[in-house]
């Protein structure tokens, strides 16, 4: 003969764990933990709503970002406002370092090397 579980006993549906009161209510056979973490399923509303709630600090840091690379780059920023080179187009586009590093290797600033390899590639595709 067979051991038999105790009829308020059960294994949980989420983990498999067994739990010796059997939960019934809205989350019948999970264990405390399983019962407790559950959640309802995130709508599309709810994942807007967190996206629009961190909009603002998601663009800040970046923009703290850009501004600190902008900042580091400005000083030593010797050929800032002349004609680009053909050497540092190619610095900029086929590069593998970080465009603070290209900026301090060419003497530009960050967002000189940024805005001259949006340009140098619209053009390419522009034809
Ligand atoms: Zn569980």
């Amino acid at each position: 003969m067979t051991k038999r579980r105790r009829p308020d006993a059960g294994v949980c549906r989420e983990c498999g764990v067994e739990f010796r009161v059997y939960n019934t209510g809205p989350m019948p056979g999970r264990c405390r933990p399983c019962k407790s973490r559950w959640r309802p399923p995130r709508t599309y509303a709810d994942r807007r709503a967190g996206y629009r709630a961190n909009r603002l600090a998601r663009v800040m840091a970046v923009r703290k970002c850009i501004d600190r690379a902008q900042a580091a780059t400005t000083p030593k920023a010797a050929r800032r406002g002349l004609p680009w080179t053909p050497a540092e187009d190619a610095a900029v586009l086929g590069s593998d370092l970080r465009d603070v590093e290209t900026a301090l290797l060419v003497g530009r600033t960050y967002q000189a090397v940024v805005a001259r390899r949006h340009t140098l590639r619209k053009h390419a595709s522009t034809g």
